[in-house]
């Protein structure tokens, strides 16, 4: 029998397991080619049926519109952080970061490298616990960036902020993808590293207006390239074709759970579980964000000592509960509850921490 634990973990993550499973039963001979999705050509067409039908299953599940181009891209979320600037941002331009947590701090720091970027917001002085109470905005701003969820911090966006008219808004969701419906219009630029809630590492998924490609400077080396990258329908060079493979049957399971309304509602009850352990017991566990900015996905918390975090890791190890340490900057614990996560994971997480504490409070 094959043991499987409840995978907490913020990044590599939990897949679906009937994911895994069709991959373990496609995996050495897909769709009859006699091998498999690894081996063949990315210029087959047996591989243009993968990325063809994951860009139009993301397309139904968020309802891109046709004015935008979606592309699979290498480099991490990391390199978007400076492939938007070189790309969006003109020479003498500016861009500006609303700054919420690690990620848009590694953003903004990224994009001031390369020229002027400035903080329309920076909650670093409040411990990265909160949304900004207000935006200072510029109005000849290249783009506006946000980061819908802070990974580390557990802050998330309730919704977009609104740029100033004109302004495009660019959207850092790799811990929050397709964890619930958004308004893709009101976006410039989407992306999202897929080893959250989408897939395995190696692909990021950058969805794209296509007035935002038209911005791409000549010259960019040809990888940095949105407008080459996106003409070439993510194909310019050797993709990363496992990646996206199971990236089109996480897409294919979400549309199949119902769509991003009903994934919503079943993140939502997962977190509302650990958030009400948390606030009932009475001051033992203490989230680390403010409650109006609690993220769905992310859940940081600590304990009242550093000695019961370190034993709480560990029981809960033994107990099939893995990866609920949390970030070293925050310290503490951290459950991280993406889409694969299964209620009764973030059950079992909430009746152990009713017992430890029973046993140690
Ligand atoms: N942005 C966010 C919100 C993240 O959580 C991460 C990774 N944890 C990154 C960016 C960086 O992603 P990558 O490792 O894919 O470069």
């Amino acid at each position: 029998m094959t043991k499987r634990v409840f995978n907490f973990n913020p990044g590599p993550a939990v897949l679906p397991l009937e994911v895994l499973e069709t991959a373990q039963s496609e995996l050495l001979d897909f769709k009859g080619t006699g091998m498999s999705v690894m081996e063949i050509s990315h210029r087959s067409k047996e591989f243009e049926g993968v990325i063809q039908t994951a860009e139009a299953d993301l397309r139904e599940l968020l309802g891109i519109p046709s004015n935008y181009k979606i592309m699979f891209l290498q480099g991490g979320a990391s390199l978007q952080f400076a492939m938007l600037p070189m790309n969006l941002r003109a020479t003498g331009a500016s861009a500006d970061y609303i700054v919420t947590g690690t990620w848009s701090k590694t953003a903004i720091k990224e994009a001031q490298k390369l020229g002027a970027a400035r903080a329309a917001a920076n909650t670093e002085k409040e411990g990265f616990k909160c949304l900004p109470a207000s935006l200072d905005l510029d109005p000849n701003a290249a783009y506006l960036h946000f980061t819908s969820n802070e990974t580390i911090h557990g802050v998330e966006f309730v919704s977009e902020p609104t740029p100033p008219a004109g302004v495009p808004l660019v959207c850092d969701t790799s811990s929050d993808f397709i964890s619930r419906p958004l308004d893709v219009s009101k976006y410039a630029v989407l992306y999202a590293g897929a080893q959250k809630n989408a897939g395995p590492a190696g692909v990021t998924v950058v969805i794209m207006r296509d007035d935002m490609i038209e911005r791409t400077p000549a010259n960019l080396p040809v990888m940095l390239d949105y407008k080459t990258l996106a003409a070439s329908g993510s194909l310019h060079n050797t993709p990363p074709a496992f990646s996206i493979y199971i990236v089109g049957l996480v897409f294919q399971w979400a549309k199949k759970l119902g769509g991003l309304a009903e994934i919503q509602k079943i993140n939502r009850k997962k977190a509302d579980a650990i958030y009400n352990a948390i606030d009932q017991s009475g001051g033992f566990y203490r989230g680390h964000a403010a409650p109006e900015a609690r993220s769905v996905m992310n859940i940081p918390f600590r304990l009242p000592t550093e000695e019961l975090e370190d034993t709480f890791a560990k029981e809960a190890k033994k107990n099939d509960l893995i990866g609920l340490k949390g970030h070293r900057s925050v310290g503490g614990m951290r459950a991280s509850i993406y889409n694969a996560m299964t209620i009764e994971g973030a059950e079992a997480l909430v009746q152990f921490m009713k017992e430890f504490q029973k046993k140690n409070g």
